[in-house]
């Protein structure tokens, strides 16, 4: 029988996959895409303070601008457009700095672009209804800053780019503008904002190829290439973490450390390849010991594996380690070389960290699983232990 050792591929990973598949619509698979979203909307909040400062200032500017060129009797309503755009500004600053939900910040980021585009159209339509040499170009720079300063997706800044433009032909019309010149301006924004929407199609492709290539690479080293566990580098950073958490919140966590038996002479009899399978299908049975969000399995050593369970009391644990041992056992891995029994076997030491007399630390609880480990390879192996 030939055995192929299935290694761990690039393929196997969700991010690589959506490489693969591509993304030329700017949408991942659902989970990806809220991943992405979540991270998008952490790494946005500190651009958005900066545009924010920039956006009230340029605001501010503007005014001093109508204050030269408005039309003298206008200039009290352009004050007022300018007053009322500027509340929904300094509330999202001050929001922005204060804290907020991250599923707040894209629509209010959206709101406050198509505030500051259709105030900035209502200024226009006023000037225009006096004076149609009033420069209307500015518009176009509220569009911009939806497609590059406010880290909004291109199907948001679009729609923002779409509102204003529409908001600024309703206002033309209403300001009597004659046709022909309404439609050369609304041609020109037009036109602006398509290139504005292909820079910003490129830099969302390139943002998302970026996430995929970043979170591939983590998780990359963060696993074990052959089984997909976590490795050992993870393992350590996982029982620290739990280890803390478990403390400060008095809950118990439970390590199973497991070796397979008579490893050696497995290979030596079967093959490194079928060696290699065994791992990965004794990797399989532990992974499914570790569902729940906070446990894990890895692989912290050539054969041997460790579960962590977190919130469980010492019988869950030593229920889980005998599950282990017995699920092994019915994968039915023939083993003829072994002294123990006909098939793969493992062997498991348990240690739980009590709420009453804890361990000094992880390290502590790490020790005891492997000193229950050797008592259970002491004991016959294909068995339980526990300190
Ligand atoms: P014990 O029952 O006392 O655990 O005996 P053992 O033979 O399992 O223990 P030992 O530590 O002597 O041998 C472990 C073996 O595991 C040695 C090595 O060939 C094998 N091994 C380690 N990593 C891998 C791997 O990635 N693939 C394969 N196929 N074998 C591995
Ligand atoms: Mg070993
Ligand atoms: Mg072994």
């Amino acid at each position: 029988m030939e055995i192929v050792s299935r290694r761990q591929t690039h393929d196997d990973s969700a991010y690589a996959r959506q490489k693969t598949q591509g993304f030329r619509r700017l949408r991942f698979e659902p989970k990806l895409e809220d991943e992405f979203r979540e991270q998008q909307g952490y790494s946005n909040l500190g651009l958005l303070r900066i545009s924010i400062v920039f956006g009230v200032a340029l605001w501010l500017l503007f005014c001093v601008v109508d204050i030269l060129i408005a039309p003298s009797d206008l200039l009290g309503l352009f004050m007022a457009v300018r007053a009322v755009v500027l509340v929904p500004l300094l509330l999202f600053a001050a929001l922005l700095w204060r804290g907020m939900p991250l599923y707040l910040i894209s629509p209010l980021t959206m709101l406050c672009i198509v505030v500051v585009g259709l105030g900035a159209a209502a200024v226009v339509g006023l000037g225009h209804s006096r004076d149609l040499s009033f420069p209307y170009e500015g518009l176009l720079l509220v569009s911009m800053a939806g497609f590059f300063l406010v880290g909004l997706r291109l199907a948001e800044a679009v729609l923002c780019a779409v509102m204003i433009l529409l908001g600024f032909i309703a206002i033309e019309l209403w300001a009597g503008v004659p046709r022909l010149q309404l439609l050369t301006n609304a041609l020109f924004l037009l036109c602006g904002n398509l290139i504005g929407a292909v820079g910003g199609y490129m830099l969302e492709f390139k943002t998302r190829e970026q996430f995929l290539t970043v979170r591939l690479n983590r998780e990359l080293a963060e696993q074990d290439g052959l089984t997909g566990l976590s490795n050992r580098r993870s393992f350590d950073q996982h029982l620290s973490t739990l280890w803390q958490q478990a403390e400060r919140d008095e809950r118990g966590l439970s390590v199973l450390l497991c070796d397979v038996d008579h490893f050696k002479a497995f290979n030596d009899h079967y093959g490194h390849a079928a060696g290699d399978l065994a791992l990965q299908r004794i990797a399989e049975v532990l992974q499914s010991t570790a569902r729940r969000p906070l446990d894990m399995a890895a692989r912290v050593g050539g054969e041997e594996f460790a579960v962590l369970l977190y919130d469980s009391e010492p019988a869950d644990a030593q229920r889980h380690a005998l599950q282990l041992v017995e699920q092994v056992r019915h994968l039915a891995i023939s083993h003829a070389a072994s002294s123990t029994r006909a098939v793969v076997t493992l062997s498991v030491g348990v240690a739980s960290r009590l709420h009453d007399h804890p361990q000094e630390n992880e390290q502590a609880l790490l020790a005891q699983a492997d000193r229950a480990l050797y008592r259970a390879k002491e004991g016959g192996r294909d068995q339980v232990q526990r300190i």
